[in-house]
């Protein structure tokens, strides 16, 4: 075999988040766009700010010279000075501009990190549910991937934290706010964590790092504060982008901030840039790196996804479905509704039958969902059965048009298998 066993292994386990807009591809193309209700991609649809074009065309058009060479790898100086006063005001701490590495989206920094502090057999603990690619970026170094449960309400369990923390433990992943549940974690909910992790440090001469992965940080509803992790906790690391706060997924730019309170923060960063090298990102992109920089106080239009968010939890509510309001990000992580006597069973023979193996009852109800056109990701995809997500960076009338199949869908998983109108 040509390519690699873990390759092959993987593809075999595509996403579920491609798969099911692979199935929304198909389903448009039968249904027609404007009939298939696709809730499955985080993919920003609002468009970028018009500050972004304007400042993207100037740059561009700048007769400077050797603004299209190499650089260091951390990023331009003058654009880590910019975005270290950025991240300090979000921080709460004097962030300087030394600490700042810029890197290829937040994906692109969670792997320069990953690569810098894991050796072999080092563990990395998430919270369940979590983004999916957490699992490869942890395999990608040899790291052992350990999600844990959360609390009910989709907080961070400083219990279940403290009792995966081995002498092992390299780093703790936080995401809030949260994908797939529009968690906002508290101050207490950070600061016990933080406790767990320094009586852990300080029992086992190895102070866990702390990663906080903060691509939504702006995309918040009612308000609500995103505390500093930074700020609880010495040994953080903040990686976010702009893919989501300035609707820019595409062009691959993102940050990464080290606390100038972590133990040999030279090294860690020399580290850092290192690994910006040598996994090939060299850099990141030269043109956003100034774009951004000079873009610092704008954000996305997050009055339209705060909008878009209640039309679709009202709708959802009041069709009967269970799930926590989001706080943030554009996610809402909806229960998988108990169905009619045989109903799940059916369902879930039904999905087994096309070779789909561990059908889990939220992989049952999406496929449930899918024949009423509407597209969702099992909870699975993020390691938490039982569950479907579904994100609301989609059109409004998406989301008008969605609510009748959405009820239609439950009403007749609630009755009994055999029972209810096929409609593909
Ligand atoms: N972390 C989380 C929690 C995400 O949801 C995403 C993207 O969806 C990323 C990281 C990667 O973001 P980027 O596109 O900036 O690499």
């Amino acid at each position: 075999m040509a390519i690699s066993r873990f390759i092959a292994e993987n593809l075999e386990h595509s996403s579920w988040i491609r798969r099911m807009f692979d199935e929304g591809l198909k389903l448009k193309a039968r249904f027609g766009a404007e009939n298939v209700f696709d809730f499955s991609l985080g993919n920003p649809d609002i468009e970028p700010p018009a500050a972004f074009a304007r400042t993207v065309v100037e740059l561009a058009s700048s007769a400077e010279r050797g603004t299209h060479g190499y650089m260091p790898n951390v990023g331009y100086p003058d654009v880590r000075k910019k975005v270290a006063a950025r991240a300090s005001r979000d921080q709460g701490l004097d962030i300087p501009a030394s600490s700042i590495v810029m890197t290829v989206g937040a994906a692109g920094g969670l792997n320069v990190i990953l690569k810098t502090l894991l050796n072999p057999g080092d563990e990395v603990i998430v919270i369940k549910p979590y983004f999916a690619e957490y699992l490869f970026y942890v395999q990608n170094f040899g790291g052992v991937f350990k999600p844990v449960m959360p609390r009910a309400d989709f907080s961070p369990d400083p219990e279940a934290i403290a009792a995966a923390l081995t002498p092992r433990t390299a780093c703790v992943i936080l995401n809030s706010p949260n994908n797939p549940t529009g968690r906002v974690y508290s101050r207490e909910d950070i600061a016990a964590v933080a406790r767990v992790l320094e009586a852990h440090g300080r029992a086992s001469g190895r102070m866990p790092y702390l990663i906080a992965d903060e691509p939504y940080r702006e995309i918040v509803y009612g308000g609500v504060e995103v505390p500093s992790l930074m700020e609880a906790y010495a040994e953080t690391l903040v990686v976010t982008s702009w893919s989501k706060t300035l609707s820019l997924p595409g062009e691959r730019i993102g940050y990464i901030a080290v606390s100038p309170r972590a133990s040999e923060p030279a090294q860690l960063l020399a580290g850092l840039a290192f690994s910006t090298r040598v996994l090939g990102f060299v850099n990141a992109p030269a043109l956003m790196q100034r774009a951004v920089a000079s873009l610092l106080e704008e954000v996305c239009d997050v009055a339209s996804y705060e909008k878009r968010g209640k039309l679709l939890a009202e709708g959802l509510a009041s069709a009967g479905y269970d799930f926590a309001t989001p706080q943030g990000a554009f996610y809402i992580f909806v229960r998988v509704p108990s169905g009619g006597a045989g109903r799940l069973e059916a369902m879930t023979r039904e999905v087994e039958a096309t070779g789909e193996p561990d059908v889990t009852p939220d992989v049952a109800y999406a496929m449930h969902l899918k024949k009423h056109n509407v597209l969702a990701v099992p909870g699975a995809g993020f390691g938490y059965p039982g569950y479907f997500r579904l994100s609301f960076c989609v059109a409004e009338e998406t989301i008008r048009g969605s609510l009748a199949y959405f009820r239609d869908a439950l009403e007749e998983w609630r009755k009994p298998a055999g029972r209810g109108t096929e409609k593909i």
